[in-house]
C-alpha cells in the first residue's frame, strides 16, 4: 500500500481531507469499495474491487471512513466503463462500472454472508444453486418513477434522485427502463410548459407534477402512464390526453392525488383520464392485469425464471393446499393454483387483489381465493376462525411468502409454524430480512434445503432469493443420530483446538472468550472435553459462567468447525 503526504501519520490519525491511496479489497452491501489504510478502514463510492484508488477522506470516524475517489493509480480487472454518463451520480445504479459477471459474484456472496452472519446458517447446511443472470442486462426495467421538480433557472427537472438525496439529475438516457420512457416523459414537459401546469417543489409543498409513472407490458406492449399530482385535479388534462393517446402501445393514462408531505410516490386512489384502469402483460402462460397501485415485479424476463424456481421448490402434485402470502395481483398465486388443490393470496393493497381476483378469472383459474389485509393479521384471524369452527387446527401443505423488504412479522411465521406446512418457500428482496426471518423458522423446525438467487436488478445491489425451506422429521432426528454413531467423536473433537476457536470468535463476533466458556459450552452441547477439565473445584466453589452472547459466539465457532 502506497500513500501520499501522510507518511508521518499513525493510522488512528487519519483526518477528513488526507489524501490517500489504498487496494480495494471488498465491497459493502451498498456497493461501495472498500479498502484499508494501515488498518484504517475507508468505504469508497465508485470503487470496485481489485482497484488501486488515490481517495480523499470526506468523512473520518474513529474506526472507519469515507473516501471520494480522486484517481484510478491502477483499475482492477473487473471494472468496465460505465454505459451511462451519469452512473455515478445518479442514485438509480450503483454498481455500473463493475462487470456482469462480478456483479453477479458479489450479490451471491452477499446472499451466502447475510445469511451466515445474520441469520447463523452455515454455508455448509444447504444447497446454493448458482444464481441466476441476466442474458441482457440492459432495458430490463418495466417500470420507470420519475420525480418532476424545478432547478435553480426555474426550468422543469425530470430524472431520477442523485444517489440518497432527493436532488433530481435530468436523464436523457437511462439504460435500465424501456426507451420509451424518454419520449413519453418529453410529451409530459411539453403539456406542462404549454398549459402553464407546474412542478412541485419539495420543500415547500407547492406546485404540482410530482412523478411520472410508467409501466409497460414487454410482452403485450401496453404502455400505463400515471401522473401523480398535489392538487385535487389536473387542469387542462385532456391537452395531456390529446398528446398521449397516440402514442403506440398506449393504454391507460390516469392520474393519482398525492397531496401529503411524504416520500411515499403514489397516492392511494387513480384517476383514469382515458384508456383501460390497467395494462396488461403475461408471464410464463398466465395473462395479468395490472393497475397503477398494484406491485408487478418490475423485470418480467428474471420474474419467469423466479416463478418457475419458486414453483419448483413448492413441490406440487395437485393435492396440496396452499397459501400465497403479499401474493400482490395474485402472480405467484396463479402459477401455484395450476398445480395444486387450493390457493388463499393474501395481499395488503385493495386494489392489487381486485386484480388478483380477475386475474383468476380471465385465466379460468377457479381454485384460487383472495383476502385483503395484512398477512399477519388474516393469517392469524383465519387459523383461529378455523380452530373455534371446526376444533381442529388448519393445515397447509406449502407456504409461499414474498414480502416486502422489511421482512414478515413475527406474529406471522408463528402462525405459519402451527400450520405445519411440509415446505416453505421464501422470496425475498432483501437478504438481511430474509436471514433474520430463516433464523426463526430454523429455531421452530424448519431446515433451509435450497438457496437460490436470481439478479432480477443489473447495475444495482439489489438482488433476489428464493429458499426452500421444509419441516424437520423426526426422522431427520435419526439420520442424523446414525451419522454420530459413525463418527470418531475424538476427531469431532478434535477438529478445532482452544485457540483456533477463541481466534475465530474474536475475528466474526470481536468478542474474547476464556478456555472455560469454551469447555462450558462445549460440554453444553455435548461434547466431550476430558471428565475434570475445567470443572469447579467442589460443588460450591464458584466459576464465572459463560454470558449468553459469547456462549452463542462459541456455539457458531463450534458449528463453523463441524464440531456440533
Ligand atoms: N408476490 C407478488 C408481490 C410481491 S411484493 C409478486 O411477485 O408480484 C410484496 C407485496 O406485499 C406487495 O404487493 C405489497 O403491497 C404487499 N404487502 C406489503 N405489506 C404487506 C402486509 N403486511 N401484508 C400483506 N401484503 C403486504
Amino acid at each position: 500500500m502506497k500513500y501520499s503526504f501522510m507518511s508521518e501519520k499513525k493510522n488512528h490519525q487519519i483526518e477528513k481531507n488526507d489524501i490517500v491511496t489504498i487496494t480495494i479489497e471488498d465491497i459493502s452491501n451498498n456497493g461501495e469499495g472498500i479498502g484499508k489504510y494501515n488498518g484504517y478502514t475507508l468505504f469508497v463510492k465508485d470503487t470496485v474491487v481489485g482497484d488501486v484508488a488515490e481517495v480523499k477522506v470526506i468523512k473520518a470516524k474513529k474506526t472507519y471512513g469515507y473516501g471520494k475517489l480522486l484517481s484510478l493509480v491502477s483499475p482492477s480487472p473487473d471494472r468496465v466503463k460505465a454505459r451511462c454518463p451519469i452512473a455515478r451520480q445518479c442514485g438509480g445504479c450503483q454498481i455500473q462500472e463493475m462487470s456482469y459477471e462480478s456483479q453477479l459474484r458479489f450479490k451471491e456472496k452477499l446472499v451466502v454472508n447475510n445469511l451466515e452472519r445474520l441469520g447463523g446458517i452455515l454455508p455448509c447446511t444447504y444447497e446454493l444453486e448458482p444464481i441466476i443472470g441476466m442474458e441482457e442486462p440492459w432495458h430490463y426495467r418495466n417500470k420507470a418513477q420519475f420525480p418532476v421538480g424545478v432547478d435553480k433557472n426555474g426550468r422543469i427537472v425530470m430524472g431520477f434522485y442523485a444517489g440518497r438525496t432527493h436532488s433530481i439529475i435530468e436523464t436523457k438516457e437511462c439504460f435500465l427502463g424501456d426507451p420509451v420512457n424518454e419520449q413519453i416523459l418529453a410529451m409530459v414537459r411539453e403539456f406542462m410548459e404549454e398549459n402553464h401546469v407546474s412542478a412541485y417543489d419539495e420543500e415547500k409543498h407547492t406546485g404540482v407534477v410530482r412523478h411520472v409513472l410508467i409501466r409497460k407490458g414487454f410482452h403485450t406492449g401496453q404502455i400505463m402512464v400515471c401522473i401523480v399530482i398535489n392538487d385535487e385535479k389536473l387542469k387542462s388534462s385532456e391537452k395531456l390526453v390529446e398528446k398521449l393517446y397516440k402514442f403506440a402501445g398506449m393504454t391507460s393514462i390516469s392520474i393519482s392525488v398525492n397531496r401529503e408531505k411524504t416520500n411515499v410516490i403514489m397516492g392511494n386512489t387513480i384517476k383514469t383520464l382515458w384508456g383501460k384502469p390497467y395494462i396488461e402483460d403475461i408471464i410464463g402462460d398466465i395473462r395479468y392485469q395490472i393497475s397503477p397501485l398494484s406491485f408487478f415485479q418490475v423485470n418480467p424476463v428474471q420474474t419467469e425464471k423466479l416463478y418457475a424456481k419458486a414453483l419448483e421448490y413448492a413441490g406440487l402434485t395437485g393435492k396440496e393446499t396452499v397459501w400465497d402470502l403479499y401474493c400482490g395481483i395474485g402472480t405467484i398465486s396463479l402459477f401455484l393454483a395450476k398445480n395444486s388443490r387450493k390457493v388463499y393470496g393474501v395481499e395488503i393493497i385493495p386494489q392489487a387483489i381486485e386484480n388478483a381476483r380477475e386475474n383468476a378469472r380471465i385465466n379460468g383459474i377457479e381454485n384460487a381465493e383472495f383476502f385483503v389485509g395484512k398477512a399477519e393479521e388474516v393469517l392469524p384471524e383465519f387459523y383461529e376462525r378455523e380452530m373455534k369452527q371446526t376444533g381442529q387446527k388448519p393445515t397447509a401443505d406449502v407456504i409461499v411468502v414474498d414480502p416486502p423488504r422489511k421482512g414478515c412479522d413475527e406474529v406471522l411465521l408463528q402462525t405459519i409454524i402451527s400450520m405445519e406446512p411440509k415446505r416453505v418457500v421464501y422470496v425475498s428482496c432483501d437478504s438481511a430480512t430474509l436471514a433474520r426471518d430463516l433464523k426463526f423458522l430454523r429455531e421452530k423446525g424448519y431446515e433451509v434445503k435450497k438457496v437460490q438467487a436470481v439478479d432480477q436488478f443489473g447495475h444495482t445491489v439489489h438482488v433476489e432469493t428464493v429458499v426452500l425451506l421444509s419441516q424437520r422429521k423426526p426422522d431427520d432426528v435419526i439420520e442424523v443420530e446414525i451419522e454420530l454413531d459413525e463418527l470418531d467423536l475424538t476427531s469431532a473433537e478434535s477438529k478445532a483446538t482452544y485457540k483456533e476457536i477463541q481466534e475465530y470468535v474474536l475475528k466474526e463476533h470481536g468478542l474474547k472468550v476464556s478456555n472455560l466458556y469454551i469447555s462450558q459450552v462445549k460440554r453444553k452441547c455435548g461434547i466431550e472435553v476430558g471428565e475434570n477439565y475445567n470443572l469447579p473445584k467442589s460443588k460450591d466453589s464458584r466459576q464465572p459462567q459463560c454470558p449468553a452472547e459469547k456462549e452463542k459466539a462459541i456455539k457458531y465457532a463450534l458449528e463453523h468447525f463441524g464440531m456440533i
